[in-house]
């Protein structure tokens, strides 16, 4: 008789090596509930990781919660090397930009040991504000009414000309402005916070929030920022200024606090949620390692559900714009207290008990309404008109009124890095980051290869790519190294060179 291997053959997957960052394949196995990937680089042999530990929730995002990809207005790259080597967006990319990152600088007041944008107090580049004018007309170009941009950094409020940047966005029709902050400036200058709340509403604070433990965020941010925190929470309390708490997660660090900080952040009037980031293994990863602190989304979902007592597990569901990277769940602030959205609309309407099945599925309006809330492309004004008109679409519900400040989102984003990367999840970004010269990055392969020197390594793979298919080597495109390639692709009028932007014509 032949023998059988002692796993579920699930899928193929292209892949890059951690090592050389090699295009490579691998596989997709599934053995007692658990997703592994394997893979192998000629150069550099075997590898394996774990990539779900509940494949029935893992497989819902491959084979349910899958929707047809929105495109922008336009593509900013042309494909040349293949996937993650020509960002973008090129006309292969399969989401729009839910979330568009605006970095505004390299400077930081802090140094944290897992910053993946390597910041620190010295790093002295602040982007000049007519270069970030620009690049708040190339997301315009690429999205027209942008959903959510993020001001970002570096600490963006450290940058001399903060408020000046803000007023440039408010001057564009974007939807929704988010500042990514770790607080300090908040915490200890008075009339910063009110000053920043002049810009509400569709303006959220996305504030840094690891830890109630100084060891904690002594391995995380090198800082004990207990204080810093408290004092900032307090005054954007005061303000009832919309605000997510972000947390980093790494195992063994602060996973035990998840339950704690979803509680907690519950009960803060001005929280409208929290995001939990597993740590990406990317950029400055001092005293943590991959193969001990990495957490994958199903260990998080897992998490959730055994600290908090606020969700059960029909409530966190995948994101279908890009269900392998993000999960989410709603709750509402009522006077009774806080209550997950499937105690309103009844988990079987999201999924049916046990087997896991959408029962949503059946009814066209009903998955759109429930597609277009668990999206990342809402602020808390937007998703509370969103879970209005699901509501309208149920209509036994009784629900309390929805305001902004009522409903309470949590968003689990687990962004891949070079050992779980996986080509098809990235075409799937949703989350990226515009550059000086008009492209739009997504974050994760951002982290990879175009970040800083990082480009070094990716102009050799692209030469590798150039050479194994008996072309001549291109002109650099990385941006940043050769400026006078990057003025010449987004500025000057090219009727049909080589890199001009490029539209989908599928
Ligand atoms: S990640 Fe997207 S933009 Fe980048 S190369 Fe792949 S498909 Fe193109
Ligand atoms: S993670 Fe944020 S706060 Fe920490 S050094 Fe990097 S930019 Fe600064
Ligand atoms: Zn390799």
């Amino acid at each position: 008789m032949a023998k059988t291997r002692p796993y579920l053959y699930y899928d193929h997957v292209v892949s890059l090596c951690a090592i050389c960052l090699r295009r490579i394949e691998g596989k997709y196995t599934i053995r007692d509930n658990q997703v592994w990937m394997y893979k192998w680089c000629p150069e550099h042999g075997q590898s394996k990781v774990l990539i779900a530990t509940d494949a029935t929730y893992w497989r819902q995002g491959r084979e349910v919660y899958i929707k047809p990809p929105e495109m922008p207005l336009q593509f900013n790259t042309e494909q040349h090397y293949g996937c993650p080597y020509d960002c973008g967006l090129c006309p292969d990319h399969m989401q729009h930009s839910c979330l568009t990152i605006l970095e505004i600088n390299d400077h930081c007041n802090l140094s944290c040991p897992v910053c993946y944008a390597n910041s620190g107090p010295a790093r002295l580049e602040h982007k000049p504000l007519a270069v970030i004018e620009k690049m708040l007309d190339a997301i315009c170009a690429n999205e027209g009414e942008p959903d959510v941009v993020q001001i970002s950094g570096g600490e963006p409020t450290t940058h001399p000309q903060f408020f000046e940047i803000l007023d440039a966005a408010r001057r564009r029709p974007i939807r929704h402005l988010m500042l990514n902050t770790n607080g300090i400036r908040i915490a200890r200058e008075d009339g910063f916070a009110q000053r920043l709340a002049s810009y509400a509403p569709q303006f959220e604070i996305y504030l840094q929030f690891d830890s109630f433990q100084r060891e904690a965020l002594m391995t995380l941010r090198g800082a004990d920022l207990r204080q810093v925190r408290e004092t900032a929470l307090l005054r954007l309390n005061e303000l009832n200024l919309s605000t997510t708490l972000v947390m980093t997660v790494a195992r063994g660090i602060n996973d035990a606090e998840v339950g704690e900080i979803i509680d907690f952040a519950s009960r803060q009037p001005c929280v409208r949620g929290v995001t939990l980031q597993p740590v990406q293994f990317a950029g400055r990863s001092e005293g943590i390692s991959a193969s001990a602190q990495r957490l994958s989304l199903t260990e998080v979902r897992a998490a959730i559900l055994a600290q908090s007592a606020l969700f059960i597990a029909s409530d966190i569901i995948p994101v279908p714009c890009n269900p392998d990277a993000l999960a989410m769940a709603y709750a509402l602030k009522t006077p009774a207290g806080v209550m997950p959205l499937t105690r309103f609309i009844g988990a079987e309407v999201l999924l049916s008990g046990e087997r896991n099945t959408i029962v949503f599925e059946a009814d066209p309006v009903l998955k759109g309404e429930v597609f277009r809330l668990f999206s990342t492309s809402h602020g808390p004004e937007g998703q509370a008109q969103s879970l209005a008109s699901l509501m309208c679409c149920l209509p036994e519900v009784t629900a309390p009124a929805i305001r902004y400040d009522s409903v309470f989102r949590v968003l689990i984003m687990a962004f891949m890095d070079a050992t779980n990367f996986d080509v098809r999840a990235m075409k799937k970004s949703c989350v990226h980051l515009i550059q000086e010269d008009g492209r739009m990055i997504p974050f994760e392969s951002y982290n990879l290869l175009y970040r800083g020197s990082l480009q070094n390594r990716l102009e050799e793979l692209r030469g590798e790519v150039d050479l194994s298919f008996g072309r001549g080597l291109r002109e650099n495109t990385s941006p940043g190294v050769p400026q006078s390639a990057i003025m010449r692709r987004r500025d000057l009028p090219q009727p049909s060179g080589a890199l001009a932007p490029q539209k989908d014509v599928r």
